[in-house]
């Protein structure tokens, strides 16, 4: 049985559906991850399941008990907010012992459970310290600690990486990775970071508008996108607009400006049928004047990262499409305005029949162009 169950679960808030007919299932000792743009029903969704706000309709589960009725404090879960929300007038010990010492634990018990915390988040030593004298990765992984000191069957995050730089990020990210891989602790954890999602998870459950888009693996959720949104939301990709002019065999041929894309066939479409279709940079065989749908353009823009110089080519057909160079330092990059040529093979691909959904992520992307 899984340790989360969310089952046809709507947040209403006044006219405003924060989260619309939810339905998710966690694993014991799976670490999921609620991914979208803001505003979507995120935090929501996790506050419905710290009891903080409770369902308008459906039912939520946690280890086998009906939770909706269930006040916080009684779930035994353990959360960790965005801006720590630990205790400036305590110390780091003390800080870490509270949640202990609500629930009788007192003593050498309470001193040894604190002592463990600590050490498992790489903090032995700083428990006399009290919280303005710590870094915000410090801080963060006190306010772990203490989700984690009353070993709680269900470890919630929101956001917990967000006021940490760059660096930081990337290290504590692992570390919490790490712990909970350890503890096996059944983990929700909140973010609109992309990247953040698919370093983290078991499973990525992508949500827009209050809704849930798909749920896979993060090499799912990237390489098999059911959806315009999602195969935008996550990674960089070139999103094209077609129409399928023929689907004999195992290829289709869509239609883009003046461009027939030759696709292998995943789905079956009729002809005539308007799909989107998603191209990955790296997908694009930059200099390649043979293979499968050869196209020529012109170099627009450049943008060196270090390990990849990414760039867009204006193509001669009415579209633009991204495409990436791994390892520019040995390799061949164009200039700008350079006339090229590139090929995509029809096995990477991706595509999907256009709904109102779809429909709407191409007028953002227009809009936003
Ligand atoms: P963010 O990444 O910005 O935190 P989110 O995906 O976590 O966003 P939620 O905070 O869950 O989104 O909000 C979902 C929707 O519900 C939003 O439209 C928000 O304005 C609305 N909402 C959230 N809390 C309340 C509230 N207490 N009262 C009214 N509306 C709310």
């Amino acid at each position: 049985m899984a340790m989360i169950q969310i089952k046809n679960v709507t947040k209403k808030f006044g006219s405003v559906v924060a989260v619309d007919n939810l339905n998710l299932d966690v694993e014991v000792g799976e670490c999921i991850c609620l991914l979208g743009p803001s505003g979507c029903g995120k935090t929501t969704t996790l506050r419905m399941l710290a009891g903080f706000e409770k369902a308008t309709e459906g039912e939520i589960w946690i280890n086998g008990r009906l939770m909706n009725d269930v006040p916080p404090q009684q779930r035994n879960i353990g959360i960790v907010f965005q801006d720590y929300a630990v205790f400036p007038t305590m110390s780091v010990a003390n800080n870490v012992a509270y949640g202990l010492k609500l629930r009788g634990v007192h003593g050498a018990e309470r001193e040894r459970r604190v002592n463990e915390a600590l050490e498992l988040v790489g903090l032995s030593g700083f428990g006399q310290r009290m919280p303005s004298q710590l870094s915000g990765g410090q801080l963060q992984r006190v306010a772990l600690a203490r989700a984690l000191v009353i070993r709680p069957q269900v470890l919630l995050l929101d956001e917990p990486l967000s006021n940490l730089d760059a660096a930081l990020r990337v290290s504590i990210r692992k570390q919490i990775r790490q712990i909970q891989q350890e503890l096996n602790i059944t983990t929700v954890f909140v973010t609109h970071d992309q990247e953040e999602a698919m370093s983290i998870s078991d499973r990525i459950a992508v949500m827009k508008t209050a809704k849930l888009m798909q749920v896979g693996s993060p090499m799912e959720i990237y390489g098999k996108p059911k959806s315009a949104f999602v195969a935008n939301f996550i990674g960089k990709t070139t999103m094209l607009k077609g129409t399928v002019r023929s689907a004999a065999g195992d290829h289709i041929v869509v239609r883009t400006g003046d461009f027939d894309f030759t696709v292998k066939k995943r789905d079956e479409v009729k002809p005539g049928t308007e799909v989107w279709m998603s191209i990955r940079p790296q997908d694009v065989q930059y200099g390649s004047e043979t293979g499968e749908n050869t196209l020529t353009g012109t170099v627009d823009y450049l943008e060196p990262l270090g390990a990849v110089t990414r760039g867009e080519i204006k193509t001669d057909h009415g579209f633009s499409l991204m495409f990436e160079i791994a390892n520019p330092l040995y390799s061949r990059v164009p200039n700008l305005k350079e006339k090229v040529s590139m090929s995509v093979g029809a096995d990477r691909i991706v595509y999907g029949v256009m709904t109102a959904s779809d429909h709407d992520v191409f007028g953002e992307l227009e809009k936003g162009a």
